[in-house]
Parts: C-alpha cells; structure tokens; sequence
C-alpha cells in the first residue's frame, strides 16, 4: 500500500479548469503553453506533484474523468515524486483576490 496521489490522462484533459478550484493545495494548475503535439484547443491542467498531498478532493470534479488515483511508494528513497523531472512550467491561477477563482 502506497501513498495517494492523483494524476491526469493529458489526452483527456480539455483544459476546462473545472478542478483548478477543488484542489485547497494549489496543486493542479495550467501549463503555461499548449504542447504542440496536443489536439485540444486549449493547453491541458498538470498536477504538480511536489504540492498534491492525495487527498482526493479534486478527483470527482472533471467532466471528461481525466482524473484518476495513483499510488506512490512509501518508501522516501523509492517516491516517484524524487524521480521526477522539473516541473514545467504553469500559468499563475489568481485565487483569493476579486475575480478571482477561490475554491468550488
Ligand atoms: S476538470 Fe478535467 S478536463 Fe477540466 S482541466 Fe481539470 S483535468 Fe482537465
Ligand atoms: S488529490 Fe488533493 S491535493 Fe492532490 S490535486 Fe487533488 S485535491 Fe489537490
């Protein structure tokens, strides 16, 4: 048994930002550019994994169900989360001033 965390299936991900605002981490965000190899329109939300503590709050939130549970490690020498490369990356998401997203 691992630690929770959550990842998304890009291919799925419309880039709607519907699950920015269910997350109380900070932890999904936009890419701040749209890979050209993407066939949606509008560039796809990442977990940043550094900031998803696998709460699960945000995995019910997105219409396309690009969301989906994973299990890390719980062993710190073994964590994907070390393994992983530099975040890329993100547009800022303006939460908690007027106009701003807050949470859902
Ligand atoms: S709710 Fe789903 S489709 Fe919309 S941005 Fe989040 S992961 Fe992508
Ligand atoms: S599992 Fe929790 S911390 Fe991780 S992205 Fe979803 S809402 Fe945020």
């Amino acid at each position: 048994m691992g630690q929770s965390m959550v990842a998304i299936t890009e291919s799925d991900c419309t880039g709607c930002d519907l699950c920015i605002s269910h997350c109380p981490f900070e932890a999904l965000l936009p890419l701040a550019s749209n890979p050209k190899s993407r066939t949606h329109k509008k560039r796809p939300v990442i977990v940043v994994a550094s900031q998803c503590v696998g709460c699960l709050s945000c995995i019910g939130s997105c219409p396309t169900g690009a969301l989906y549970e994973i299990q890390v490690p719980l062993d710190a020498s073994q964590s994907t989360l070390l393994l992983m490369p530099p975040a890329p990356m993100t547009e800022p998401v303006n939460r908690w001033k007027k106009g701003g997203i807050g949470w859902a």
